[in-house]
């Protein structure tokens, strides 16, 4: 039995990204200006005085973990901090110019003028790691504590099923379960509030989803995955301030993708490609997509006599305000990403993310006012959030995913309908619903894939990487003498029904190369390995597994990619 210290603070985040940074921040500068109001008589009510506040995170320092395109649009972090450019906010770039591109196979049609959710002239070109970090440090200098190499493992509850907090994960345990010399119980950090801000997938948040039924009347969160590479090219090959967003090749009609390539200030060019994790085709990989766009001619004249210096892979909530759970219970509250606040069609998040943290701080400064920690004001929040520009933002283009599982060119004319009328014309026509990733995936016998995808597809390691090599360049790594994160809750399944069935996709969604069937002499026949040390942190499996039995569970802390810079 294990003994875990606890630790009393006022407020808990978990997570170190966009929204609970933002949110954090936000907390402190609202409870100095509610106190001063209070303390001049200009407010009524109770000052709040100076709050315990700490953000956990599972990355090895603040960014470690945070991987985005990214442009930013600096609506959110300018209501934030109105001078953060003259606070050394590290933006890269400004973008001075954009581009929709139509690839075919061998050919590119230039769009003659930009679609509206694509125009991002004056936003942002940003590493959102560096961004993180900087925020991170903000955070520290406002007095929050930020405990960095600190997964929160599981969430803690009363006898009533509120939250109280959160358990972080033990270390020191070895792959048998061991206690090792530099054993460390986990720490039970209890909080009055509790903000689940881990990003796409979160690991708490799909504990507390499920067990509060926080879903119940939603529809089901559908995601994407996202592949990127950083280049150094020769100057001139691509211009410092461009934005260029792709559709068509290598994604076929039925699958949604589209790729990204942004130009960076020393002839950078961050290069990617976003697959939907609700394709049909058991046989995609898309890490294989993104390294078949890269041989687009239009793409690869771009990074000719380049190199590839970094490299990373993150899921993305693509499914919008349609798919957003309940936003809070008794004692949590949950931001950005992991509830659903990315919009789609812009394919942006880090604002509304931002957003959704500073709702959440100004909900708490209420909670805190009125010593009330219940549902009763945390709904305030969600309240907050329909009330908003966020809301104003995601509402109009709540059916943008669901078309696209139609297939593309319905969702093009979906999309253009619904810019004409402001979203309205979805109010006119059948709600399309998000089905489910695992759900769409079809059977190898249901004829969708013909298995000669990638047949073309050849790694020149100049060009196209393979994945292993790929990971080298996330700079990942885990103690390897540790219990696997990776939960197969039915390893029979791998070796039987998903072999027939769906060819083990894992093997091909998976953008590290951690899951392999291999041969074994024992059973005669191809077993799971899991190479768990490999891991992005991306959670696609945890997503996309056609039996959901793949659970991600946070690794010992400071384990995984290091995205700095990316
Ligand atoms: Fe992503 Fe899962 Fe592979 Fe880790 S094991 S990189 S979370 S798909």
């Amino acid at each position: 039995m294990i003994e875990h210290e606890q630790i009393s603070m006022d407020v808990v985040f978990v997570g170190a990204g966009p929204a609970n940074l933002a949110a954090a921040l936000h907390l402190k500068s609202e409870i100095i200006k509610h106190d001063e109001l209070i303390e001049k008589g200009l407010k009524q009510g109770k000052a709040i005085g100076d709050l315990e506040i700490a953000i956990v995170e599972k990355g090895s320092f603040v960014g470690a973990h945070i991987l985005s395109g990214a442009v930013m649009d600096p609506k959110a972090i300018r209501e934030l901090m109105p001078d953060f450019l003259a606070q050394g906010c590290p933006v890269d770039t400004v973008v001075t110019d954009d581009a929709a591109w139509y690839l075919t196979e061998k050919r590119c049609l230039v769009a003659p003028i930009t679609p509206p959710p694509l125009k991002n002239k004056g936003k942002y070109i940003v590493s959102l790691s560096n961004i993180c970090e900087w925020l991170g440090e903000k955070c520290e200098e406002a007095g929050i504590n930020i405990f960095p190499e600190f997964p929160a493992a599981e969430v803690l509850y009363d006898e009533n099923d509120a939250v109280i907090g959160v358990r972080t994960g033990d270390k020191g345990i070895d792959k048998e379960g061991k206690r090792k010399p530099n054993f460390e119980p986990g720490v039970d950090l209890l909080a009055k509030v509790t903000v689940l801000g881990e990003g796409s997938r979160g690991s708490l948040a799909k504990q507390l989803v499920a067990r509060l039924g926080l879903d119940q009347g939603k529809e089901e969160q559908v995601f994407s995955l996202g592949v990127k590479e950083l280049w150094e090219v020769p100057s001139g090959n691509f211009p410092e301030g461009m934005v260029v967003h792709t559709l068509g090749f290598p994604s076929d009609t039925r699958t949604y993708g589209g790729g990204w390539i942004y130009g960076l200030k020393n002839n950078v060019v961050s290069i990617g490609y976003v697959t939907g994790l609700d394709y049909e085709d058991p046989m995609i990989d898309p890490h294989a997509e993104f390294q078949k766009f890269k041989t687009h001619p239009k793409v690869a004249e771009i990074l000719a006599g380049g190199k590839m210096i970094k490299y990373g892979a993150k899921s993305i909530n693509t499914s919008g305000y349609y798919t957003m759970p309940k936003l809070f219970a008794d004692g949590v509250l949950i931001v950005g990403d992991s509830a659903s606040f990315l919009n789609g069609q812009r394919i942006k998040g880090i604002h509304t993310a931002m957003k959704s943290g500073m709702l959440a701080a100004e909900t708490i400064v209420g909670a805190f006012e009125h010593d009330d920690f219940s549902s009763r004001t945390l709904r305030h929040y969600e309240e907050k959030v329909n009330l908003s520009w966020i809301y104003d933002e995601l509402h109009p283009v709540r059916n943008f995913h669901a078309a696209f599982q139609k297939g593309r060119w319905s969702a093009l004319i979906n999309t253009g309908l619904q810019f004409l009328t402001k979203g309205l014309a979805w109010g006119f026509m059948p709600h399309e619903h998000h089905v489910p990733g695992y759900e769409r995936m079809q059977k190898l016998d249901d004829g969708v894939s013909n298995g000669k995808r990638y047949a073309d597809l050849k790694f020149d390691k100049e060009l196209t990487f393979d994945k292993v090599t790929d990971v080298f360049y996330g700079a990942v790594a885990h103690d390897e003498d540790q219990p696997p994160h990776l939960h197969v809750l039915d390893t029979e399944i791998c070796a039987t029904r998903c072999a027939e069935e769906y060819g083990n996709p894992c093997q091909r969604f998976c953008p590290a190369a951690v899951y392999e069937m291999e041969d074994s002499a024992e059973t005669g026949r191809k077993e799971l390995k899991v190479n768990f040390s490999n891991c992005v942190h991306c959670k696609t499996c945890d997503i996309a597994d056609p039996y959901q039995i793949i659970n991600w569970v946070t690794p010992e802390g400071g384990g995984g990619p290091n995205y700095k810079g990316m």
